[in-house]
């Protein structure tokens, strides 16, 4: 197989154009020995709280931007935050992702407060933010509150495109700031993109490749992109099944100890897609632990599934559906490769 860390923009936007050609049945081989090497067979799970749809931002793809009327809006209070965590520590997670739209409400010290109480109640298990673009001083005290781990995607790593699909008080330069900041802090980083957007080309996913080459982070969050029928991209089609296989396991080979989720989008787009992923290097999964009052409301693109759900049935049709795939659903922190290494080799 030809070698994709040595490909420039144009190589790789030709083998993305190919569906990767002849080299795809070896790539799945290789992206599956990687994941074996640094997991085995071991698929990672994080109980996901969608704290707040409030956002001041207005992204365009996104159903829970600002200026989408029809988006009911709802936060939730500390107390039922900590109330999904208690309920998600006996289902066994040792991480929660607390992830939310740019809500002014949650201000530094109202979000310390919470990190803080999260971290003193469940001092085995791993916070990982992800709420948006904050000013480095902002990540610097949510780390000191307890937050290790932060998840930003960068979107698009090409700026033309970047500018198509966010409003003009967003930029590419600070999106990228942010991760880099995050990273220097000492987070395991979380960066991604939607495979399909609007106006992507093969060139846009190379750039993206050569991006997550540079800045190295611990996870990867790919989705399709999927439509929300009162975003300005409503009548646009989704990605493909296809091709979020495919940049998943060029991923893998490209970075072989990242974590990479099944997301809830490619499940939303194909009733496999979640075990197809897996398959193809994904080693992580993030079933929903928010209140099932609220689940219909975070609506980031139609048709979601699991709005109707409760913790403990996605905590248990996840379980099944990655042994059914051939894995096994672990508990624990479950902290990135080289994390480990290093967390292990200062311990006497
Ligand atoms: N406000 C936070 C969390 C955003 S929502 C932040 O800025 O990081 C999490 C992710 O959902 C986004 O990063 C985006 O990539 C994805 N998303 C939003 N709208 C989507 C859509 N229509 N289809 C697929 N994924 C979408």
């Amino acid at each position: 197989m030809r070698n994709l860390s040595r490909m420039n923009r144009e190589e790789l936007a030709e083998f993305i154009r190919s569906g990767g050609g002849n080299d795809y049945e070896e790539l799945m081989q290789e992206a599956n020995r990687l994941r074996r090497i640094n997991y085995d067979r071991d698929v990672y799970t994080r109980g996901l709280i969608e704290f707040t749809n409030y956002c001041q931002n207005d992204c365009l793809y996104c159903g829970i931007r600002r200026s989408n009327p029809n988006a009911e809006r709802y936060r939730l209070t500390e107390s039922q935050i900590l109330e999904c965590c208690s309920l998600g520590r006996e289902l066994g997670y040792r991480t929660f992702v607390l992830q939310g739209g740019e809500d002014p409400y949650f201000t530094d010290e109202r979000l310390e407060r919470i990190v803080y109480a999260i971290r003193s109640t469940y001092p085995d298990c791993a916070i990982t933010l992800s709420v948006g673009e904050r000013s480095r001083e902002s990540y610097q005290r949510l780390y000191q509150a307890g937050a290790q781990r932060y998840l930003l995607r960068h979107e698009t790593a090409n700026d033309e495109h970047y500018r198509k699909l966010h409003p003009e008080a967003m930029s590419p330069e600070n999106r990228k700031r942010c991760l880099w900041d995050l990273r220097e802090i000492g987070y395991q980083v979380g960066a991604g993109f939607m495979v399909g957007s609007p106006y992507q080309t093969a060139e846009y996913l190379a750039d993206d490749l050569l991006f997550l080459q540079e800045l190295q982070p611990h996870m990867v969050g790919i989705g399709p992109f999927i439509p929300q029928k009162d975003t300005p991209f409503g009548t646009f089609s989704s990605g493909t099944l296809e091709q979020t296989i495919l940049m998943i396991a060029m991923l893998r080979v490209l970075l072989p100890g990242a974590l990479l989720p099944a997301t809830t989008a490619v499940g939303t787009l194909d009733p496999l897609g979640r075990e197809k992923v897996l398959k193809a290097g994904a080693n992580v999964v993030m079933p929903n632990l928010s209140p099932t009052d609220v689940r219909k409301k975070y609506l980031l693109y139609d048709n979601k599934i699991c709005t109707g759900d409760e913790a403990a049935e996605c905590r248990f049709c996840i379980q099944g559906r990655v042994e059914r795939a051939g894995f096994r659903l672990t508990v624990g922190r479950g902290d990135h490769v080289d994390w480990r290494k290093q967390h292990d080799a200062v311990k006497p």
